[in-house]
């Protein structure tokens, strides 16, 4: 995933866990799954998905899974943007995905403490690029195939595994986007499980929250552009393209969105209140119980992460301007990011940015458009089977739901029509596994337990 959700509030340096602990035969079994995975090089720039899809086609086909369940999938042309996809087929018409991407963010090894394709585990961590991100979970849902395998599981739900390529750069092929378009039945499902959420520890490392992460917002690209006929530097008009796009940068930087919170948000301010406490607690308390208090909302939105929650947000982030340093510039050209709320249409959010900029000299334009849909619901059925394992888990730990402002692939499932849940199990003191950075890591307790979470809550929902 590309955002941290909410990190600001408990950002801080842990104490790395105190001991390691005996691990059983399957637990070390598991390991060797995830150790391949992280050391199969999957970056765009040196590294190769198909090698990594392979190796888990290999572990599969080894556990027993006849060549009809399962099925390496590279897109025509892309040679290193393979996917695997698989199935344990159930006893009724119910059923389930399993995703996670196994590519991963470039990483130089010159810069790293350790070498970033070596999976290097040290007092109480993982080092190695894609130990979070997310060939934790790839390994996990690996690992449970071929338990399930091994064992003759027969569940009542059908359980699909994608373990795909292309999540991270888009230079590779999105491996979700390209099955849905190709293979869909392979990972056609009643609902998904994806990364896009874990716990949150305390500094001291106790369990302060379980997130579940159920929707996303939407990134739309725009560009504000102005053309005009330029000249001489040293006769100046009053027209000048970048002194137009000045302006409208300048009024783009005071736009304001209004509040939206959808259930999803809601709730998730109203479990945060008494987990954060204080002003900040009491504010979202009062806007979870009445979305239309504009004090609290206010309030909240002087913290980035919560104000990226509570609204569309729009951000310049690219700037082009003029041809020459003695001509009057013919074009200026910026580029806006902007995070959409799922209930307004790209559409809504241009003319929004046209009415606030003003001046019919500054072309708004779309040109990244992508469909959204509302948050799946966090129904019963969803949430009973992760209270349980939480309860058994983490006992006492609050669950807590959130909407990533960034995104995952979880968009193209949802968009499809498949609701997809983000949940790894994976505890973290946030910011602490820097995934696409430096020396990303994840805590082997937390990943243990994450393991056991995870086959818990699918062997749940598939009973
Ligand atoms: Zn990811």
């Amino acid at each position: 995933m590309r955002i941290l959700l909410a990190a600001a509030a408990f950002a801080a340096l842990a104490a790395a866990p105190a001991f390691a602990q005996e691990r059983s035969a399957e637990e070390l079994a598991f390991r060797e799954i995830y150790r391949e995975l992280v050391e199969i090089d999957t970056s765009p720039s040196t590294g190769n998905c198909t090698r990594a899809a392979e190796a888990m086609a290999v572990r599969l086909r080894a556990a027993g899974f006849p060549e009809s369940d399962l099925r390496v999938i590279v897109p025509e042309g892309r040679p290193d943007d393979g996917n695997l996809v698989a199935v344990i087929r159930g006893t009724s018409r119910r059923s389930l995905l399993l995703l996670a991407h196994i590519d991963v963010v470039d990483a130089k090894p010159e810069d790293w403490a350790r070498d970033p394709f070596t999976l290097v585990e040290e007092n109480g961590f993982f080092y190695g690029r894609g130990s979070a991100d997310d060939k934790s979970m790839a390994a996990v849902f690996a690992d449970m195939f071929i338990n399930m395998r091994r064992e003759n599981y027969r569940p009542r739900r059908t359980i699909r595994l994608a373990l795909t390529c292309g999540e991270e750069t888009s230079n590779r092929i999105n491996g979700v986007d390209y099955i849905l378009n190709h293979h869909r039945e392979w990972i056609q499902a009643d609902f998904a499980i994806n990364e896009g959420a874990g716990g949150v520890l305390t500094e001291d490392g106790r369990p302060l929250m379980f997130n579940i992460q159920a929707g996303e917002k939407i990134h739309q690209v725009y560009t504000l552009e102005v053309t005009n006929p330029g000249g001489h530097s040293s006769r100046p008009v009053p027209e000048n393209a970048i002194y137009h796009l000045a302006r409208a940068l300048d009024r783009v930087s005071d736009l304001t969105f209004p509040t939206e919170l959808n259930p999803v948000t809601r709730a998730f301010f109203e479990r945060m209140a008494p987990i954060v406490g204080g002003e900040t607690g009491a504010a979202m308390a009062r806007l979870s119980a009445n979305p239309n208090d504009a004090q609290a909302a206010e309030f909240l939105s002087r913290d980035p992460s919560y104000n990226a929650m509570l609204r569309t947000t729009c951000v310049a982030t690219q700037i082009d301007a003029g041809h020459a340093p003695n001509a009057l510039p013919q074009r200026a050209l910026a580029t806006l990011s902007c995070r959409v709320m799922q209930s307004t249409t790209p559409e809504a959010v241009r003319d929004a940015l046209a009415a606030a900029i003003d001046n019919p000299n500054v072309n708004v334009e779309i040109v990244r458009r992508r469909d959204g849909s509302s948050p799946p619901q966090l129904t019963r059925e969803i949430m009973a089977p992760v209270e349980r394992a939480v309860e058994a888990l983490w006992p006492g730990t609050p669950i807590v739901p959130t909407m990533t402002v960034g995104a995952t692939d979880g968009r193209f499932l949802n968009n499809a029509g498949i609701p997809t849940y983000g949940m790894s199990g994976v505890f973290a003191v946030p910011g602490e596994a820097n995934a696409h950075g430096l020396n990303e890591n994840v805590r082997v307790d937390s990943l243990y337990r994450a393991r056991e979470f995870l086959n818990r809550i699918v062997r749940d929902y598939a009973r």
